[in-house]
């Protein structure tokens, strides 16, 4: 699957920064980390601290795949809003899960500040706008009821938009929770730390086969077999061929950056903004000092199709961003469009699968991504330990 177009912006600004050796001898460790995105570096370092003896294998160099398209807003909410999601999984699990997202947020904050990341981590404020007049209702008790479980929110008014940002919009809810993140540099450096640590990294490295018995038994394109006791899929959304049930839609997302130093970074630095609208559009500023805006998203059909109009489709973004801010200079610099896989409730497939014995999936799905994988750390050492938590019963496959 391509997984994304070539000129993805991280991998223009960052170029490929480290390179691994592709497998070239039968090897046995613990466990076998399938996948060297995003969500391959966060789970391989909390295996590695752990103290299992890890490798990691991708097909790729590390961070190719979305990890170099993502557009990281580190949000805690997720794609369903709360109400909606505690009508589908009970207040209970919908509380549960807003806060997992809250959580991480520190978490990976904390991991960048201890493991002195380069990676362009700023915390941010959200900003949910209302996309027209008769959305607004829903907005406010979306607004009433994150407030009630002791969320950090506060509803902005049209003119408290216009007087801080600029920005001619319905009005919204302000969250004090959100960051943003090179994804990329960040997987690179943690990769590279975590190598010189003893992680064992492999890229080019093509699996043809995997015996899912005990012990596990991964064999490579060219024939080297990898034995170990578990194996963690963190293969992002290619993962879904795998499986009979379909468990996501994949969609084409698209996205541009502009120029650096565009006339409102200072009003706009310390924020995420997105809106309500089916797709959402979103923006942030970069740690480089562009305005990167996204969305436009589209049922995936066929990479070809959706390549040729990612520069329609970033017109249409420029278009609803001057509507937003109409004394904004915004010259594009990049544009680019990848995949990415959704679910009915929004929340990812974290966990085991009757079908493949000894392996543990983090598939984080939907504008949350990332958010997710950070929470797969902790609940893949519960997992290998036997351990519970509720979030494992939330994110399982088959719900
Ligand atoms: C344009 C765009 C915008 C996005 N915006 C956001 C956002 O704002 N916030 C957010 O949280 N998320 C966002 N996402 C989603 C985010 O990119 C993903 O959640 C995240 O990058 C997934 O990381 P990953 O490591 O799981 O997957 P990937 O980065 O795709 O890594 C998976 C790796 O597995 C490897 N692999 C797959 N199969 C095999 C195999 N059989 N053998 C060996 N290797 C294999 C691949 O080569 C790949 O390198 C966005 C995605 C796109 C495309």
């Amino acid at each position: 699957m391509k997984l994304r177009t070539p000129e993805a912006f991280w991998l223009l600004k960052n170029g490929i920064l480290n390179s691994y050796p592709s497998l070239k001898k039968d090897i046995q460790c613990d466990i076998v980390v399938i996948g060297a995105g995003i969500t391959g570096s966060l789970i391989s370092h909390a295996l590695l601290k752990a103290g299992y003896d890890t490798v990691v294998i991708d097909k790729r160099d590390i961070g190719t795949g979305s990890t170099a398209a993502t557009t990281s807003m580190l949000q805690y909410e997720i794609d369903t809003p709360m109400v909606k999601l505690s009508e589908m999984i009970g207040t209970e699990g919908a509380i549960l899960c807003y806060k997992a997202g809250i959580d991480s947020l520190n978490i990976l904050s904390d991991l960048v500040k201890k493991e002195n990341l380069d990676a362009g981590f700023e915390t941010k404020k959200s900003l949910q706008i209302a996309h027209s007049e008769y959305v607004i209702k829903d907005l406010k008790r979306e607004y009433e009821f994150r407030k009630k479980y002791g969320l950090k929110v506060e509803w902005v008014t049209s003119e408290d938009i216009k007087r801080y940002y600029k920005m001619d919009s319905y009005p919204g809810i302000l969250s004090e929770n959100g960051a943003s993140i090179d994804a990329f540099q960040f997987t690179q450096d943690l990769f590279s730390k975590n190598s010189q640590r003893g992680l064992r990294i492999y890229d080019h490295t093509l699996i043809k086969k995997i015996n899912f018995g005990n012990p596990v038994v991964i064999i490579t394109e060219e024939g080297f077999k990898v034995i170990c006791k578990r194996v963690i899929f963190c293969t992002g959304f290619e993962t879904f061929n795998m499986f009979r049930k379909r468990y996501a839609n994949i969609v084409s997302t698209f996205a541009c950056v502009s120029e650096q130093n565009f006339n409102l970074y200072d009003e706009l630095k310390d924020l995420l903004i997105w809106d309500t609208g089916t797709p959402y559009i979103y923006m942030r500023t970069t740690d480089d000092k562009r305005l990167l805006v996204g969305g436009e998203d589209l049922p995936y059909r066929n990479s070809n199709i959706r390549d040729k109009i990612k520069n329609q489709k970033a017109r249409k973004l420029l278009d609803k961003t001057k509507r937003l801010f109409p004394s904004l200079y915004f010259q594009e610099d990049y544009n680019w469009t990848g995949a990415f896989g959704t679910t009915k409730d929004s929340l990812p497939y974290i966990g085991e699968h009757p079908d493949f014995k000894n392996a543990v999936f983090v598939l984080g799905l939907g504008g949350n991504g990332i958010t997710f994988s950070v929470q797969g750390m902790a609940l893949v050492l519960k997992i290998l330990a036997g351990e519970y938590d509720p979030l494992i019963y939330y994110y399982r496959f088959n719900r």
